[in-house]
C-alpha cells in the first residue's frame, strides 16, 4: 500500500532545493507542497499519485526525519503494525511496531566495503563521454562485437 508523509515530523527538507523524497523517488511522485495550496501543510511532502506507488521505500529510507511511511500488507507484518527503517554507512535497522505496542528491530548491513571505498570502474579506465561518437572508450570494447551502426550518432 502507498507511502504517506508525516507532517508532525516532515520539515520540508528546511527547504533545500529538492527535497530527498522527491530526488529519490523512481516513479516522480514525492511532492513538496511549497505554499500549502495542494495539502493545506506548507512546506509538508506528499505523495502525489498514491495509486501508483508501488512500494519500493526508496522515499521512506532515504527520508532523514523517518516522515513517510508505508501500510503494509498482512502477509508483511499483522495489520495495523508499522515498519520503519533507519540507515547509517554500513547498515539499515528496521523497527516493527505492532498493535500491542511490542517493538522488535532487526539490523542488517547494507555493504561490504567502507563508504567511499568503492571503485566503480573496477580497475578499468573511466569512461569519456566527452565525445559520444566515440565508442572505443566504453567497458564493453572487446568483450562482445557488436555492429557499430546500430548506434545512433548525433
Ligand atoms: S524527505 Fe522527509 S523531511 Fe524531506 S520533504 Fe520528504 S518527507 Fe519531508
Ligand atoms: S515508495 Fe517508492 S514509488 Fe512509492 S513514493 Fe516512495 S519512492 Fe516513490
Amino acid at each position: 500500500m502507498p507511502t504517506f508523509v508525516r507532517t508532525d515530523k516532515c520539515d520540508g527538507c528546511k527547504g533545500q532545493d529538492k527535497a530527498a523524497c522527491m530526488y529519490m523517488c523512481p516513479h516522480d511522485l514525492m511532492r513538496l507542497d511549497e505554499d500549502g495550496s495542494e495539502t493545506g501543510h506548507a512546506m509538508k511532502a506528499y505523495n502525489q499519485e498514491p495509486e501508483q506507488c508501488w512500494e519500493c521505500y526508496a522515499c521512506v529510507k532515504i527520508c532523514p526525519q523517518q516522515a513517510i511511511e508505508c501500510r503494509h500488507y498482512a502477509d508483511v507484518v499483522p495489520l495495523g503494525a508499522s515498519v520503519q527503517p533507519l540507515r547509517s554507512t554500513d547498515s539499515i535497522v528496521w523497527t516493527i511496531k505492532f498493535r500491542n505496542s511490542t517493538m522488535k528491530r532487526f539490523k542488517f548491513p547494507v555493504r561490504t566495503t567502507p563508504e567511499g571505498s568503492a571503485d566503480p570502474f573496477g580497475g578499468e579506465h573511466e569512461a569519456v563521454l566527452a565525445d559520444g561518437k566515440d565508442h572505443s572508450t566504453l567497458f564493453t570494447k572487446g568483450t562482445h562485437s557488436c555492429d557499430m551502426s546500430q548506434f545512433v550518432s548525433f
